[in-house]
């Protein structure tokens, strides 16, 4: 991120003027700050009032994006930023159709917390409807944890994605996502079922 890449917005009339968040000036005094790239503005309240002795609000975009945890890498110009380098392809691989339908075992969704929550919300047959239509799968990876299988338009079994949901609220419970690519991940993890 450049420093410079934020600007106060330029004047073209009313319409590029705000009232400040912090003196609350009837008049439109506050200029907003935009990003040169997108042409969009960070934040209402990222901005600078005109009323400098009178009220002296000034938020720049560095102090948003840091108060924020957004990451703001200083002043590294443009030009010198290291391109995009295309990574080389690798070869496919496919998760065996046994280790995607032991997944899907009937016996396995006693155990799945996203299953059983679907149960509580929609009842038994919408949520066996909704099993079968996404895949939704069963994993020990974590107990009671869903397997989505990402299934390509041949029909291979791409990828696997294992995350844990609640129970009771049917929230995604954080730091429990484990993506697998390919079958030789997929068959190391021995908690698979
Ligand atoms: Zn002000």
């Amino acid at each position: 991120m450049n420093e410079y890449r934020y600007t106060l917005e330029p004047y073209k009339g009313m319409s590029t003027r705000y009232h400040c968040p912090d003196c609350q000036e009837p008049e439109k005094t506050f200029s907003r700050y935009i990003d040169t790239e997108t042409g969009e503005h960070i934040h209402p309240t990222v901005g600078k009032c005109n009323r400098e002795s009178n009220c002296g609000y000034h938020f720049k975009p560095k102090q948003y994006f840091q108060n924020n945890n957004i990451s703001f890498d200083a002043t590294q110009p443009k030009a010198l930023k290291p391109k995009f380098v295309t990574p080389p392809q690798k070869p496919v691989s496919y998760i065996p159709v046994d280790v995607f339908k032991a997944s899907l075992s009937p016996t396995a969704y006693e155990t799945n917390h996203f299953v059983k929550y679907l149960i509580t919300l929609f009842g038994v047959e919408v949520a066996s409807e909704l099993v079968s239509r996404y895949f939704l799968a069963t994993s020990k990876h974590w107990n009671g944890a869903t397997v989505y299988w990402q299934i390509d338009t041949y029909g291979k079994i791409r990828t696997g994605k294992i995350m844990l949901y609640s129970p009771t609220t049917g929230k995604r419970i954080k730091n429990h996502t484990t993506i697998f690519i390919g079958c030789i991940h997929c068959l190391n993890n021995p908690n698979l079922s």
